[in-house]
């Protein structure tokens, strides 16, 4: 049998392990993930956005139709399985589709428009695990669904975004934005594109190749370094954009301008989606930390709803990764300050005293006391050390006597301490301590 290999504690390992580019959230990490989500409902709350949660799982054609056969998520990333129904159905590799699915579904649009959506939860896409890349990783996001298309909208998401990286304590972040027109412009520009790279056809990849016939906005995504040299002399969407879509995105950038949020124009941003229209943007961290990619990225889709079958809807909206927030906060040492929750240790002496413990616990945690205790330890000299191990300021101990007087000791861990305390007083008084 071949030798198994050992972890940290020096416990043999079994051969299960999480699956590739998947991983635990462990409890040493829940600060940032408290943090993060503290952060992102805040938002929510102070701009009226209200929580979706669509399932897992949904009906795979949903992305197909929506994010495009041709993109990297429904080509090569997206997790599909059959069900013993026959059912194909895909683990969600994104929750824009899925938000729209639910807001067509449930008549979301009686209730009011626009719909201010936000998700917080995770998301699946097989690609090849990096850096900033899983498998299973989890997305903040915030969309704005129905209404009309102002650009204050689009202006609105870049905010929650930028004001999210602000909270985490994230600073000098880089905004990049661009327009990607409409159904009038759009396919002018393709064409030009397509002539453009045409004459560049041996310097292309084989990825490229293809998508210069089926999408050729794509090419500018590539990150092969034949292709990467191409761009910078490939037109410029932003020259060609028609009269409205020039108009919206000069919007955009002065509610931006208004809100002091500095940008970077880059017309090679498309985004890999096909559902875009209009504004797409992505906020970087500086300096090295960019080398994880985008943290909160974007933009507008005001046709997806009718690639659904619905009638032609506007939205804008975006999604951060979760794990590349936490990622950048640990390269930048930005530690997430702990509320230090009051606890109190409860501790027995004896068999007896040990099922009395149990209930005073049961009746501090129906007051809100957090408690502490080492209920497979017998000896109270033990329990004690494992309550000063844990630097939990308050004992309260049960023994016999107590049981009998029906009192409890209330042990001040640093001095050490000691008083009797009657039982019906106990919470009163761990209350007044803390004060
Ligand atoms: P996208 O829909 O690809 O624009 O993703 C939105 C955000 O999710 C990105 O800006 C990242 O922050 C995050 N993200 C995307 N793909 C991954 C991945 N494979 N692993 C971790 N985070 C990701």
């Amino acid at each position: 049998m071949p030798k198994l290999k050992k972890n940290k504690n020096n416990e043999r390992l079994t051969k299960f392990r999480s699956p590739r580019g998947m991983y635990d959230i462990l409890p040493i990490d829940q600060q940032y993930w408290d943090r993060i989500e503290t952060a992102a409902k805040n938002l929510a709350r102070s701009y009226n956005f209200h929580r979706i949660e669509p399932p897992i799982l949904e009906d795979a054609d949903l992305f197909r139709k929506t994010i495009g056969e041709e993109s990297d998520v429904v080509e090569k990333e997206m997790y599909t399985l059959k069900t013993k129904g026959g059912d194909v159905l895909a683990l969600r590799p994104e929750y824009t589709a899925s938000n729209m699915r639910a807001y067509l579904q449930n008549s979301l649009s009686r209730i009011g428009q626009p719909q201010k959506l936000y998700n917080f939860g995770p998301v699946f896409r097989h690609d090849r695990p990096q850096l900033g890349r899983l498998r299973e990783f989890w997305q903040i996001g915030f969309e704005i669904i129905g209404g009309t298309n102002d650009p204050i909208f689009d202006a609105q998401i870049i905010l929650i975004f930028k004001s999210l990286l602000d909270e985490l304590k994230i600073k000098n972040t880089v905004l990049k934005i661009n327009s990607v027109g409409c159904r009038v412009c759009r396919p002018i520009y393709k064409k030009q594109l397509q002539n453009f790279y045409k004459n560049h056809e041996k310097e292309l990849c084989e990825d490229c190749l293809r998508r210069l016939k089926t999408n050729p906005l794509r090419l500018l995504d590539c990150k092969n370094e034949s292709c990467v040299k191409l761009k910078d002399k490939a037109p410029n969407f932003l020259d060609k954009l028609c009269v409205t879509c020039s108009a919206h995105f000069k919007e955009v950038l002065e509610y931006l301008d208004e809100l002091k949020i500095s940008y970077v124009l880059d017309n090679q941003l498309v985004r890999g989606l096909d559902y875009y229209s209009r504004t797409v943007f992505e906020i970087f961290a500086e300096g090295k930390e960019s080398e994880i990619g985008a943290l909160p990225g974007g933009g507008r889709y005001d046709y997806l709803m009718e690639f659904l079958g619905g009638h032609t809807t506007p939205a804008v909206g975006g999604a951060c990764g979760v794990e590349r927030l936490i990622a950048v906060m640990k390269a930048k040492e930005i530690i997430p300050a702990i509320k230090a929750l009051k606890r109190v240790f409860v501790a027995h002496a004896g068999e007896m005293a040990k099922k009395k413990a149990f209930v005073l616990m049961k009746s501090l945690e129906t007051e809100g006391i957090a408690i502490s205790e080492a209920l497979s330890k017998e000896s109270l000299k033990a329990q004690l050390k494992a309550a000063d191990k844990e630097g939990v300021p308050l004992a309260l101990i049960l023994g016999q006597k107590e049981i009998y007087e029906s009192s409890v000791i209330l042990r001040d861990m640093r001095t050490g301490l000691q008083e009797s305390i009657s039982l019906d007083r106990i919470v009163e008084e761990v209350k007044k301590r803390w004060k």
